[in-house]
């Protein structure tokens, strides 16, 4: 399979919250979409593997991914060891995607950071010849990190306005990480699924404000961009 992007992440509901409109948005125009989680997410308090597989595959759906996959990296030990950027590397040779979505490279959660290190490094290894390992050597052409979480400012913001209703939906597949159990006790744990949808609005909300729309994702590049025609360029600046 050949892939145009592919979002990679730590655990399954990372990349619905992040970058989830922007996949959406990139699918309906035609391009070939995929989600790499790097774990199954099995330290999470809540939902077994299984439960958040699922969970996935219904998100995966709804934003219209050609391909999920989780590389088997154990949660909480994301980390460029030598093994998972191999590991990673392979993944990418199977898929040779055209862009990579990142998450950015600072963060609270350190499987979060660590994904962005190995990301990028495997992403690097894919393209050297004599790696041992399987496969055609091929590097992805663009790398870029989505600043959903981070306190930077970012270098672009995808309007996702019309991708916005879709993109909750999938971020509410993950009801086994937002809502209590019947039953059960909602505890401190939880985000509340209400505490979540404001967050999310508000999230978005400011990255839309950045360039005129009502909902955006933002990203970050650590190239620049090129512009060929100055007198066609988007967003007000007055
Ligand atoms: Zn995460």
């Amino acid at each position: 399979m050949t892939l145009d992007l592919l979002a990679i992440a730590a655990h399954p509901d990372d990349v619905e919250l992040t970058c989830g409109g922007t996949l959406l948005k990139m699918a309906q125009r035609g391009y070939q979409t995929g989600i790499l989680d790097l774990t199954a997410g099995e330290m999470g308090t809540r939902g077994t593997p299984e439960i958040r597989a699922k969970e996935a595959a219904k998100a995966a759906k709804l934003l219209g991914v050609q391909w999920r996959g989780t590389l088997g990296v154990p949660d909480s030990d994301v980390q460029p060891s030598r093994q998972h950027k191999l590991r990673l590397a392979a993944q990418i040779r199977e898929l040779r995607p055209k862009t990579v979505i990142l998450p950015y490279w600072q963060a609270r959660h350190p499987d979060h950071y660590h994904a962005s290190t190995l990301g990028y490094e495997g992403c690097f290894l894919a393209g050297l010849k004599n790696l041992p390992i399987a496969g055609e050597a091929y590097r992805p052409f663009k790398i870029l990190y989505t600043t959903a979480f981070a306190e930077v400012r970012p270098t672009f913001v995808v309007d996702i306005t019309k991708q916005y209703a879709q993109r909750r939906k999938a971020i509410l597949s993950y009801p086994s990480q937002f809502r209590p159990a019947k039953g059960e006790k909602p505890e401190k744990v939880y985000l509340g699924l209400e505490q979540l949808e404001d967050e999310m609005d508000r999230l978005a909300r400011n990255s839309g404000h950045l360039i005129g729309v009502k909902y955006g994702e933002p990203f970050l590049m650590k190239e620049l961009a090129k512009v060929d025609d100055v007198v066609k360029m988007e967003v007000r600046s007055i």
